[in-house]
Formats: structure tokens, C-alpha cells, sequence
């Protein structure tokens, strides 16, 4: 067993797991509870995107199935704004992505089908019996499965927290963010610049996905709080800065959302699920290639997690003072 794999939950850290690991020799197995991939909010993918999407073999796909490529972001205040550009290379702009996250998962899917990854959509309650040795037994709904590496990539459902009782440290205030999308009406966001518009309390964003639609977000202390701007609210969700106390222990990992996240105002969260999915198969297969021990993974993983967590928290921290504790 010891070259299994189980990754709970097809989001897009569970979906590049499970293509790394694919490509690193593992027997991969996804279970996902719903009966297909989902929705979700979240189309602007910073171009940093584009070396991990290239080693996970989809970079072209991806960058033909975006509608727009922007060129940074824009910040806008009642006196006017400012345009902070991504950065370039000898001249040439780099650029993001707009992106559906449908459309990003399917992809992703499709390369790790292709890499012989199996996956359990509508997988029923998952649960870790037993270890036996340093494999694990699993539950799944009424079967059994043995494996050796679980990564918890379930969001924010946090999974393995029935196992391990383990929690989140906060770094910020609670804080909630309410998005949705908007027919493309008079409002000045461009193309080229997705906007953000802070105040002393929260932020709204902008962005245009599509040649007709526009995605909103608006993000305020406490409870969510609808702008009366934009009226068709589709979903709310926790926005509260938070880092797992136990990212990693010996064979079992959490990734993307389940790890450590942060606001959208950072537009980096496909990023860090996609990198985290890729460092923890990356420390597991060096557990058999190079007799990795566990506690060096455990180190490395948790070290790695909390320098990016803290390096992000002290950049925008004192630009949105409002958020901390
Ligand atoms: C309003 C909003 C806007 C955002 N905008 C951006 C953006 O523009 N750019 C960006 O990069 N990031 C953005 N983010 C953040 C980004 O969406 C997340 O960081 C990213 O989705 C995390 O991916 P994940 O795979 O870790 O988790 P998820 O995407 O949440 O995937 C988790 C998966 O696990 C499944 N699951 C849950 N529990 C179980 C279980 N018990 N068993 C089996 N399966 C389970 C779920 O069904 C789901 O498919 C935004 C977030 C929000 C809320």
C-alpha cells in the first residue's frame, strides 16, 4: 500500500494532487462528496499561475479556455486610483487570468483521468478506522480502503478535524465576504484592471469574467452585508485569515483551503491550493525515493506553510488595518 494515495475532495488543490501524484507514481484515489465538480467564486488567477499549470501538463488549455488576461490590479478611492501592474519581463507585460472555476476543474480532471487517477463522486461519509502499520484503513460509506498518504483537501469543510480534533489559529477579526455577478452596466472597471474599492471597514471588487458579466465581492467585519449595488447575492462564505495548528502529521496532509487561507483580497488562493497540493506530494515521494523521515516532512511542510501564511499577513496588514485582532 505504501504508493496509495487518497485525496479527499475534487476542489482545485484535491485535482492538482491528484495529477502530481499521478505523474509521481502513486495509486491515486479522489473521493468528493458531491456528485460532480461545483461551482465556485473565484476567477481571477494571478499570473504566477502559469509555471505550475505548465508542470502540471494544462498551462496551454487553461490560458485558451481564459476569457481575459489582465495586466494587475486596480485600487480605487474616492479621489481616483491606482493601477498596480503584476510586473513584466524585458518589456513584456506579465499577465492573469480570467477564468470560470468550472472550466479550471475540468481540465484538471481531465489530465489526471488521462494520468489513470480514480475518482468516487458522491462518495459517501469518509472516516479513518484503524492504522495498521503505516498504511490507514478508511471507511467509505460501507467499504473499506486501505491507503498510505491521505491529503485532506475538503476547503473549508476541514475533513480531518473528526480524526485529529485539530483547529485553526486566526490572525485576523472574523470577516465575511458576500459575492455574486452582475449583468456588464456602466461601472468603469476595465477589462485589463479587475478593481478593488477599500474603505475603513471592508472592500468591494470587481472584475469583468465574461463579455456580459461582471463578479463582485464585497468583504466586511463580522456578518456579511450585501452592497445594494449589486442585487443578485449568490453565496456568502468565511473570509477570516486562518492557518491549520496541525498542517501535517506523519502520513496525513491538509492542502489548499484545509491548510492555511486567507481573503481574496490577496488572489492568490488557486495558487496556494495548487502549490500546497504540489509540496506535499513532492515531500511524499521523497519519503520513498530518499527515506524522508516523517518528522523532517512534518518540519518542512509546516515551516513552509506558516512562512507564506505570515509573509502575505504582514504585506497586507497595514494596509487594511480594520482586520487585526
Ligand atoms: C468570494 C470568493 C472569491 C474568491 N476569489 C478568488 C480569486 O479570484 N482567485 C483566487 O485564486 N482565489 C479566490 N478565492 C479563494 C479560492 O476560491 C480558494 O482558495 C480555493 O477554492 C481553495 O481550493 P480548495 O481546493 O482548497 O478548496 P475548495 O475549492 O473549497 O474544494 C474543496 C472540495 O472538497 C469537497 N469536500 C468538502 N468536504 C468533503 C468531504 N467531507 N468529503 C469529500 N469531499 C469533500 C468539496 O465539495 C469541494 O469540491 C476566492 C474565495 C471566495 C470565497
Amino acid at each position: 500500500m505504501t504508493n496509495r494515495m487518497t485525496i479527499i475532495g475534487a476542489g482545485v488543490a484535491g485535482l492538482a494532487a491528484a495529477i502530481a501524484a499521478c505523474r509521481a507514481g502513486f495509486d491515486v484515489r479522489v473521493f468528493e462528496r458531491s456528485s460532480g465538480l461545483t461551482h465556485q467564486p473565484g476567477e481571477t488567477l494571478h499570473p504566477g499561475i502559469e509555471p505550475l499549470l505548465e508542470m502540471l501538463g494544462v498551462w496551454q488549455r487553461v490560458a485558451q479556455s481564459a476569457s481575459y488576461r489582465h495586466l494587475g490590479i486596480r485600487t480605487r478611492n474616492e479621489t481616483g486610483y491606482v493601477d498596480r501592474q503584476y510586473g513584466d519581463t524585458d518589456g513584456t507585460p506579465w499577465r492573469g487570468l480570467q477564468i470560470q472555476r468550472l472550466a479550471l476543474k475540468q481540465i484538471l480532471l481531465e489530465e489526471a483521468q488521462k494520468l489513470g487517477a480514480h475518482f468516487c463522486f458522491a462518495a459517501g461519509p469518509i472516516r479513518i478506522l484503524q492504522a495498521e502499520g503505516d498504511d490507514l484503513i478508511l471507511s467509505v460509506g460501507h467499504a473499506h480502503h486501505c491507503t498510505h498518504w491521505v491529503l485532506d483537501a475538503s476547503g473549508q469543510s476541514n475533513w480531518l478535524r473528526k480524526h485529529d480534533r485539530s483547529t485553526y489559529e486566526s490572525a485576523t477579526k472574523k470577516l465575511s465576504v458576500c459575492y455574486g455577478y452582475s449583468a456588464v452596466d456602466d461601472s468603469e472597471v476595465e477589462k485589463d484592471w479587475p478593481e478593488i474599492h477599500p474603505s475603513s471597514t471592508g472592500w468591494i471588487w470587481k472584475a469583468f469574467i465574461s463579455k456580459d458579466q461582471i463578479a463582485w465581492a464585497r468583504l466586511t467585519i463580522g456578518k456579511p452585508e450585501i452592497d445594494p449595488l449589486f442585487k443578485h447575492r449568490t453565496g456568502v462564505a468565511d473570509a477570516t485569515w486562518k492557518l491549520s495548528k496541525r498542517p501535517v502529521s506523519k502520513n496525513l496532509f491538509r492542502i489548499g483551503d484545509a491548510a492555511f487561507r486567507m481573503d481574496p483580497s490577496t488572489g492568490k488562493g488557486v495558487l496556494r491550493a495548487i502549490m500546497s497540493a504540489m509540496m506535499a506530494v513532492h515531500l511524499a515521494r521523497h519519503h520513498h525515493m530518499s527515506d524522508l523521515a516523517y518528522c523532517e516532512i512534518e518540519r518542512t511542510y509546516t515551516k513552509w506553510l506558516s512562512g507564506w501564511f505570515w509573509s502575505d499577513f504582514k504585506e497586507i496588514s497595514p494596509t487594511a488595518p480594520w482586520m487585526r485582532l
